[in-house]
């Protein structure tokens, strides 16, 4: 007897067509009805467990039923990041490209850790990175790699950072109050210490306040201290703030420090005509994080860390082991795996090409541009209705505000009447949003990002917000 044509762990081609498809119609089905659903869903383990608990097989099972299973018992517990109405946090809002993309990674396997391994999809991530280089001013020669997010990104920053002032013993980094808190992890994991890790203020609207950074560093320098990277955020996560780029490169420069700028969130804005210009000196900084997967419209793990100069990011992390020493093309053939921690790495730079070359660059601008405006437009609105009362002014896509009532309702109570206006709405699956802290106030906070997400969508939520205020206030 010769050899079964396909072992247990190969399909028939047919069969990997008939159930790929049905796949593609899962997905083109969600997508298409994903207004009708709710914005978020979530379940307790009590509720998960006797549905989806269980050993592992021996035998395998029928895919068709499996497919079931993940549609009705998985997938619905989760918020649906793209849905139009999901506006906490910072969603995501993927291209139908990039998405095809992401099969076209998986199936095809690439590594990409070296040239050697994958010259085609280097010389896209290179091609891609030298994008993001002309978007932010960078200069011919600056560059990057494309990381799983912006947590990973702010790391390798830190630790290249680090490196780059020579592993300093009494070595202290500078942060806004308001930065991501990615950026305090990051210097965790890097080996710097809490006590090293300045915390500097930020003014009423939260952008760092430079005369404090310059006292910290001289500060700090005179207790023999060691400054060595000041980060700058260009767009917080919480407000949308955009700190002083320019004043901080100023300050970065006098003071021989490494300059990274955070715009995991906000980067892509320098795309809009308007808000380009806000972000003047991110040009002059040594390392940006961007976040496609946040207003890039690319899904889940395509992150990015841009440095002015790569010699100093891959003197930070290449090895060369002896078994890769095949691997060497010459300093022109990028080995991926030199600019961070991952050895094995997926193709993300894929998804973003195939978006901008399947949509063109100016259709993604025109969607951060109209998210601008939709928030905007929320803004206006808000003041408008009243009852609602801003607590940050709006910048890029995010808007923060509160129930305030028509003054019957004493200040010691909005912060709970917002959280269960916050609670009641996102139950209900009508909209999902999330909420901060302002000045030690209770901020409800739209971030507005999705290409789905129309005037209407805020509209709605802002009036739900009022009735739903009125009535746990008790007066309507
Ligand atoms: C989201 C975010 C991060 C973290 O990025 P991940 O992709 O979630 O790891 C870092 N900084 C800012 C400003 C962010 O908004």
């Amino acid at each position: 007897m010769g050899e079964a044509p396909f072992g247990p762990l190969l399909e028939d081609p047919e069969e990997m067509r008939r159930s790929g498809y049905e796949v593609v119609d899962a997905i083109v089905e969600r997508w298409t009805h994903l207004r009708d659903g709710p914005a978020w869903r979530g379940a307790t383990r009590d509720h998960l467990e006797p549905l989806l608990h269980g050993p592992a097989p021996e035998e395998g099972r029928d895919l068709d039923d499996l497919l079931d299973t993940i549609s009705k018992d998985v997938m619905p517990f989760a918020g649906r990041i793209d849905h139009p109405r999901f506006l906490a946090f910072i969603p995501s809002s993927p291209t139908w490209a990039s998405v095809l993309a992401s099969f076209l990674i998986a199936g095809h396997n690439v590594f990409q850790g070296t040239w050697l391994e994958s010259s085609g999809p280097s010389q896209i991530e290179v091609t891609v990175l030298d994008w993001f280089r002309e978007w932010l001013g960078y200069p011919e020669g600056g560059s990057g790699v494309l990381t799983s997010g912006g947590s990973a990104a702010n790391l390798l920053a830190i630790v290249a950072a680090r490196e780059a002032a020579g592993n300093l013993e009494r070595g202290t980094i500078y942060l806004s109050e308001q930065a991501h808190g990615s950026v305090a992890r990051a210097a965790r994991v890097a080996g710097i210490h809490p006590e090293r890790t300045r915390l500097v203020e930020a003014d009423d609207v939260c952008r760092i306040v430079p005369d404090s950074l310059r006292a910290a560093i001289r500060r700090d320098r005179a207790a023999g201290m060691h400054p060595f990277l000041v980060v700058g955020s260009a767009g917080t996560t919480n407000t949308g703030a955009i700190d002083p780029l320019a004043e901080l490169a100023d300050i970065a420069r006098e003071e021989e420090l490494w300059y990274h700028v955070d715009a995991a969130y906000g980067g892509f804005a320098v795309l809009d005509p308007e808000v380009g210009p806000l972000m003047a000196g991110l040009e002059h900084s040594d390392s940006v994080t961007l976040d496609p997967h946040k207003w890039f419209f690319q899904p889940y793990e395509t992150g990015c860390l841009m440095v002015r100069d790569p010699v100093l990011l891959e003197r930070a992390f290449r090895i060369a082991p002896d078994y890769l020493q095949d691997a060497e093309w010459g300093p022109r053939h990028v080995n991926f795996c030199d600019r961070g921690v991952q050895l094995t790495r997926i193709f993300r730079a894929l998804r973003v090409w195939l978006s901008v070359q399947r949509y063109g660059l100016g259709a993604h601008r025109a969607a951060i541009s109209r998210a601008i405006a939709l928030a905007s437009g929320a803004e206006a609105r808000i003041r408008e209705l009243g009852e609602l009362e801003l607590l940050a002014p709006q910048s890029l896509g995010i808007v923060c505000f509160r129930y305030r009532g028509g003054g019957g309702v004493p200040d010691e109570e909005l912060d709970d009447l917002n959280r269960r206006i916050q609670d009641e709405i996102v139950n209900s699956g009508f909209a999902m949003m999330s909420s901060t802290q302002l000045q030690g106030r209770l901020s409800l906070r739209f971030c507005i990002l999705n290409v789905r997400t129309t005037a209407d969508d805020l509209a709605r939520t802002l009036d739900r917000i009022v009735s739903v205020g009125r009535r746990l206030a008790g007066r309507g």
